[in-house]
């Protein structure tokens, strides 16, 4: 298991903010920001893989474990033929995996967690109104129905939440996501970066 990837998890309900952190986050070097939500959108519906995202994310429910991690190991294999993501110099920011207790054993051979930033809030009413804004300003199909969202939030509930009972307490830390994006910000930074020197600077 030598060669696992150095990893982050960015980890929240729906509408938390990971993928608004997580960009900003991979504006820096020696970070690796990478979304399986941005991963699936991005495969079109020519793909068989793209076709089953359709289905499942219109539905508000998760892709099935064995095409969500086989989709997720090609895409970053293709960042690294690439060459835009380094293993032995940037830390992997994964935003949206692993999403089930499931996904996180089957992720355990491909990468070292090293730290969950939980991007806490327990007013789902707030994350609702970011999603509805953010269909309007993304267009995504799947913020765009009341009960699509509802199904999302319970399907965070039932098989996103149980990942954190799958790593030890010490590496998950607490953010609160309400607020503003660069104290956010600023909350994830101080977690984040003695992580990332003690993993590639004291070598
Ligand atoms: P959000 O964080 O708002 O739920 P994402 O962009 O991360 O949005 O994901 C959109 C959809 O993509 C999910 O609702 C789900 O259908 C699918 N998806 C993304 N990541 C995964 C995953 N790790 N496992 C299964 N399905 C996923």
């Amino acid at each position: 298991m030598a060669d696992r990837f150095p990893s982050i998890l960015l980890f929240g309900a729906p509408g938390a903010g990971k993928g608004t952190q997580g960009k900003v986050l991979a504006a820096v070097p020696g970070m690796f920001h990478h979304s399986s939500g941005e991963v699936f959108r991005d495969l079109g519906p020519d793909t068989e893989a793209g076709r089953t995202f359709m289905e499942y994310s219109n539905r508000g429910e998760l892709v099935p474990d064995d095409v969500t991690i086989r989709v997720w190991r090609d895409n970053l294999d293709q960042q690294i033929r690439d060459g835009k993501y380094n293993p032995g110099s940037d830390l992997l920011v994964l935003d949206g995996i692993p999403r089930s207790a499931n996904q996180a054993r089957l992720m355990d051979q491909h990468i070292q967690v090293h730290k969950i930033v939980h991007l806490g809030c327990e007013d789902n009413e707030a994350l609702i109104a970011r999603l509805r804004k953010r269909a309007i300003e993304q267009n995504r199909m799947d913020d765009a129905k009341e009960e699509v969202i509802r199904r999302r939030f319970e399907v965070y509930r039932s098989e996103t939440r149980p990942v954190l009972d799958h790593y030890s307490p010490p590496l998950i830390a607490e953010v609160n996501a309400i607020g503003t994006p660069m104290r956010v910000l600023r909350d994830i930074l101080s977690v984040l970066v003695p992580v990332q020197e003690q993993i590639f600077h004291s070598k």
